[in-house]
């Protein structure tokens, strides 16, 4: 992908190589932001427990020496001497951070506090990958920073929403406690290579689905509203908080603001993929917020920083991702049975 941004007005001040661990960096955004930051001469390493992260994932960043994985959870505690910290472990999508809620609800309290007493002993700055589900179903929108959300604190969806609430509230309670320097970005739905084929998330069941010819599932009447972001851009915005002068301390929002129904989310994919694939309707899962859509205003402003990928040119190099996963797949299957 064409870089899409003008250096010249880049107002991050990179600095110096640093020793920094990426928990959840076997994931979809935490490996490519292991990539970005190795590029960039960075040491990194890499703390997964695997849930959901693949080291084939890993796979091109393994033969740099700057570069190395420990497998562990982060609702142990750990001890590494770094200069920074990003958290990206949690499971995603809702399929996954369901199937175990409390080790999903103790992976952002218990791990964003180990994270943090980590951050505190070595001095180091620490960021979180926090989320667009702590407006819940928004009454309010597009929804800002300021937004305090309408959140349900007793359903399937409370392990991930609130979770990641009270995670935010440990970095603010960190760094005014403490003096711990801290970054939060708030992700809306992003997607791109590298998520699962069985991540459950709706770009990669969609795309998955139309390249198999299955049916393209799409939950209630398709009329929700989700605003895609392409992962080059989410990585670029991570990097922008991280090094910003003056530091910004409070939640930012990332996302692409571009607002699609699922169902036209559908239509694009079938329409990309030329499938013959058919949409069916299944139940609307429970509390599944109506609309969602960032209001950026705030990234723009303070970090310069747009998304710059459309939705079809985003779709375009998934596609082949998933054309180029599955076909492998395939040849697996194949070898196998013969
Ligand atoms: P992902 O599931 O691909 O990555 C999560 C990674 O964390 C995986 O590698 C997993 O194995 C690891 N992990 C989970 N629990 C862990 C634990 N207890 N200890 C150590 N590692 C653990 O998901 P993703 O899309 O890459 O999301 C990364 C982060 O960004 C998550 O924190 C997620 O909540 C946040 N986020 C993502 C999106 C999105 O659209 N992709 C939106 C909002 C927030
Ligand atoms: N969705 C769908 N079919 C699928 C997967 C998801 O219609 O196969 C819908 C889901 O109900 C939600 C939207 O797509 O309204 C986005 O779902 P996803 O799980 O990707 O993210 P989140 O709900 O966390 O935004």
């Amino acid at each position: 992908m064409k870089n899409i941004f003008d250096t010249t007005k880049i107002i991050s001040k990179r600095p110096p190589a640093r020793r920094i661990l990426v928990a959840g960096g076997a994931g979809f955004l935490g490996s490519h932001l292991c990539e970005r930051l190795v590029h960039e001469g960075n040491t990194v390493i890499c703390v997964d427990n695997f849930s959901t992260g693949r080291m084939e994932n890993l796979s091109d960043l393994l033969r740099f020496d700057t570069f190395s994985v420990i497998q562990h959870d982060i609702v142990d505690p750990l001890e590494l001497p770094v200069d920074e910290i990003y958290n990206l472990a949690c499971p995603a999508s809702p399929p996954h951070y369901q199937a175990d809620p409390i080790h999903t609800l103790k992976t952002s309290v218990i791990g964003s506090l180990h994270l943090l007493e980590l951050a505190r002993k070595h001095q180091a700055r620490i960021f979180q990958a926090s989320t667009s589900e702590v407006y819940g179903d928004p009454h309010v929108h597009p929804q800002p920073e300021a937004y305090w959300g309408n959140v349900n604190s007793f359903g399937p969806r409370s392990c991930y929403d609130e979770g990641k609430r009270s995670a935010e509230t440990l970095f603010y309670d960190f760094h005014h406690q403490h003096g711990v320097d801290i970054r939060i970005v708030r992700i809306f739905n992003t997607y791109g290579p590298r998520m699962r084929a069985d991540d459950g998330r709706v770009v990669s069941n969609f795309i998955v689905q139309a390249l198999r010819g299955d049916d393209i599932t799409v939950y209630g009447d398709g009329s929700q509203t989700r605003s895609f972001c392409y992962v080059d851009d989410l990585i670029e915005g991570f990097c922008r908080l991280m090094y910003n002068q003056p530091a910004i301390r409070t939640p930012v929002n990332l996302g692409n603001p571009g607002e699609f129904t699922v169902r036209e989310l559908a239509q694009q994919i079938i329409r990309m993929t030329g499938s013959s694939s058919k949409i069916v309707h299944r139940p609307l899962p429970t509390d599944d917020p109506r609309q969602r859509r960032p209001d950026i205003s705030a990234a723009k402003r303070d970090l310069d920083w747009t998304p710059g990928v459309a939705l079809t040119e985003g779709l375009t190099s998934t596609i082949a991702y998933f054309e180029h996963q599955l076909s492998r797949a395939d040849g697996e299957f194949v070898e196998a049975a013969q």
